[in-house]
């Protein structure tokens, strides 16, 4: 069965967007994977179709009522085992090891917040799964839900066209990419590196891996404390470190 997805938001035109473009939206029509909405508000019972209150305790803002979104999510969730997601800035960080996973299931569920976000008790009876996009705050959760749905719907089958792009990238190693060149081979008087110009396999990945894991000890040291570095890439990475070190003494 196809990857499945369900977005539960007060702003359903928002959806699909950006995801019915490129390569998102071609693999959408050719049915390998489907996206449907679910407003919010038509789970309000009262004549204004109220989904907000005040805050308890007081302060600025409004955050969802439990009642209206456990309705959304219950109808969205009848006998479905899918994962339930509620994009949130204090959520766990969107990791591209969590966007595998979620890839290879059968779909997700969406929630997406807005306001001041939503009362903690639906978070906690409905067991919702808090993801953030990043240290920063949005005013709702339709963007983070466009930022999962696509970085997950890139690595559904078939959707890249070529596999190998989406086995070859950031993060998947624990490094970050190496640089990429294309034609023309001089572009205002900077070259394409001689390696990539020579066809010799070998020596090409043994560039790549080194300008990786370059890449990643100067700008995300973090990732290579968290992973440790790949067993070939460590004697690149010192090879690196000797070569800098003679440029700054020579
Ligand atoms: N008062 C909240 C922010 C609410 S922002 C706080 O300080 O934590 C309103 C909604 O936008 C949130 O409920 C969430 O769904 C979404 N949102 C904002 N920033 C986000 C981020 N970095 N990642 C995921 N969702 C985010």
């Amino acid at each position: 069965m196809a990857f499945r997805a369900t977005v539960l938001t007060l702003y359903p035109e928002m959806f699909p967007g950006y995801l019915g473009y490129s390569l998102a939206g071609k693999a959408m029509e050719r049915g390998q994977w489907s996206l449907d909405t679910l407003q919010i508000r038509d789970f309000a019972t009262d004549k204004h179709r109220t989904v907000d209150d005040t805050p308890a305790g007081g302060g600025a803002g409004m955050v969802l009522k439990p009642d209206v979104l456990a309705r959304a999510i219950d109808s969205a969730s009848e006998n479905d085992s899918r994962p339930r997601l509620l994009m949130s800035p204090r959520g766990k960080p969107l990791t591209q090891e969590r966007v595998r996973e979620l890839a290879s299931g059968d779909g997700v569920i969406i929630v997406c917040g807005r306001f001041e976000g939503v009362d903690q008790r639906v978070i906690d009876a409905r067991e919702l799964e808090e993801v953030s996009i990043g240290d920063y705050v949005l005013s709702g959760g339709e963007f983070p839900a466009l930022v999962v749905l696509d970085a997950v719907a890139r690595l559904l089958p078939g959707v890249l066209g070529d596999d190998r792009s989406a086995v070859e990238e950031s993060f998947d190693s624990g490094l970050l990419d190496w640089p990429h060149y294309t034609r023309p081979v001089e572009f205002e008087g900077r070259k394409v590196p001689d390696v990539l110009q020579g066809g010799h396999h070998a020596d090409i990945q043994r560039w790549r891996l080194k300008q990786a894991v370059a890449r990643t000890w100067l700008r995300r040291p973090d990732l290579i404390a968290r992973g440790g570095l790949p067993k070939d890439a460590a004697a690149l990475l010192d090879e690196f470190l000797a070569e800098r070190e003679g440029e700054e003494h020579g």
